[in-house]
């Protein structure tokens, strides 16, 4: 019996690589031996032409299914809600935009058939320019720096779950998904492949800067309590010295060599100084506070609007030619 593999690919206002993204799909998993494959398309919303598309490709070739949410959610929740609707024995998360070659599958299944069951599919190289690409590799030499968990920077969406690994990833309860991390979180065999990150085939990318940035916070914030820690490190050392400065003035006083009240530079530069860093703590005491209030609201993480085609496992799902066989 053949190995079932879901493709789970979050597509937001794609209509231009859709095309391009079932042809390279089709060639590189029909190429595959011993696989019954089904490729998940996750619409996040979508308002260009992307749902008649994938309603399209899901007519001609039903292995190419839809799952459409209610509205624009992210790629994490979409991707999420793609997880949790994919009964496969192997599951493989993808971008939509042909920045994370299908041409690579084969490699992830290498990986997994040699016995990992959490593969990730970290980039070699990117083809981001400008402000986008200093952003991005801020973010992972920050999120690096940070994190609480040693995790390796530089991967993605990109990568492969088993079974067990896609149940667990189900199991985990909390809304602010940074989903590499997550991948990393829940253990079990894993292993790293390389890739060179392509261009964008076609469209511009779906997440502004301001978007990243959000993202990268909510990464660092789930994943580590560093910022934190360093709150308080500097209270302590701001505290020490305004510990020493005082009883400094406490002694001149005391023996009587007070200067005459010069000093007003220093005042405003201390309040002001002290002043921010309050400001700062707080600022930052609010980002994980915020984030808890979404934790504690419980809301669902997405909201599934219609399901075409999915649900059935992939062996269910016959290839076109099948199809059309009479009888
Ligand atoms: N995407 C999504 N919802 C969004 C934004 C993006 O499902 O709100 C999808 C998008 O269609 C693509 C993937 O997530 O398949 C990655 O998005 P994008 O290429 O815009 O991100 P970048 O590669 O620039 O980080
Ligand atoms: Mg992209």
């Amino acid at each position: 019996m053949s190995t079932t593999l879901a493709i789970v690919i979050p597509v937001y206002n794609e209509q231009g690589n859709l095309p391009e993204l079932r042809r390279r799909l089709t060639e590189v998993c029909d190429g595959l031996e011993g696989f019954a494959w089904q490729v998940i398309y996750v619409d996040d919303g979508s308002r260009d032409g992307s749902v008649k598309m994938m309603l399209e490709q899901n007519k001609d070739d039903p292995r190419f299914t839809l799952l459409q949410l209610s509205r624009n959610f992210g790629p994490y929740p979409a991707l999420s809600a793609g997880l949790a609707h994919a009964d496969a024995d192997v599951v493989i998360t993808m971008d939509g935009d042909l920045q994370d070659p299908p041409e690579v599958i084969p490699d992830l299944l290498a990986a997994w058939q040699s016995g990992a069951q959490v593969v990730f599919a970290n980039r070699r190289t990117r083809q981001e320019r400008g402000l986008r690409r200093l952003g991005i590799e801020a973010f992972h030499k920050l999120f690096a720096l940070l994190n609480d968990f040693n995790m390796a920077a530089n991967s993605g969406i990109f990568g492969l779950l088993d079974r067990q690994a896609v149940g667990e990833f189900n199991n985990l309860l909390e809304r602010n998904r940074f989903v590499p991390g997550l991948r990393w979180w829940i253990g079990f065999e894993q292993r790293t492949i390389h890739y060179d990150r392509r261009d964008r085939a076609a469209g511009e990318s779906k997440q502004s800067l301001d978007r990243l940035l959000c993202l990268g916070l909510d990464a660092i914030f789930s994943f580590s309590y560093k910022p934190l820690r360093l709150m308080v490190i500097m209270g302590f050392c701001i505290s020490t010295v305004g510990a020493f400065l005082t009883a400094g003035y406490v002694i001149k006083r005391l023996v009587g060599v007070e200067q005459a009240p010069i000093g007003f530079t220093t005042l405003v530069t201390l309040i002001l100084f002290l002043g921010g860093i309050q400001l700062l703590a707080i600022g930052l005491l609010g980002e994980y506070l915020g984030r808890i209030y979404d934790e504690v609201k419980q809301r669902p993480l997405y909201i599934v609007k219609r399901r075409t085609g999915v649900g059935l496992p992939p062996q269910a799902v016959a290839p076109p030619e099948q199809r059309s066989t009479p009888g």
